[in-house]
């Protein structure tokens, strides 16, 4: 079985990590090299995560 060695950088911290135990955000298009790093970009981004989810899942009633 081919092992996949291909490593990405987290946006956060960046550490060079695998790209099999990185996480990937597909919206943004780039990789985390674990939760925390994920939470920290999300507290930065939180207005325009904010705006996404309201365009999502948020209706005028
Ligand atoms: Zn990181």
């Amino acid at each position: 079985m081919k092992v996949n060695d291909e490593r990405v950088t987290c946006e956060i911290c960046d550490a060079p990590t695998n790209l099999d135990d990185a996480l990937f955000d597909e919206q943004a298009e780039v990789y985390f090299c674990d939760n925390g790093c994920f939470e920290d970009w999300a507290d930065d981004n939180f207005h325009d995560i904010v705006e996404q989810y309201k365009e999502l899942h948020v209706y005028a009633g």
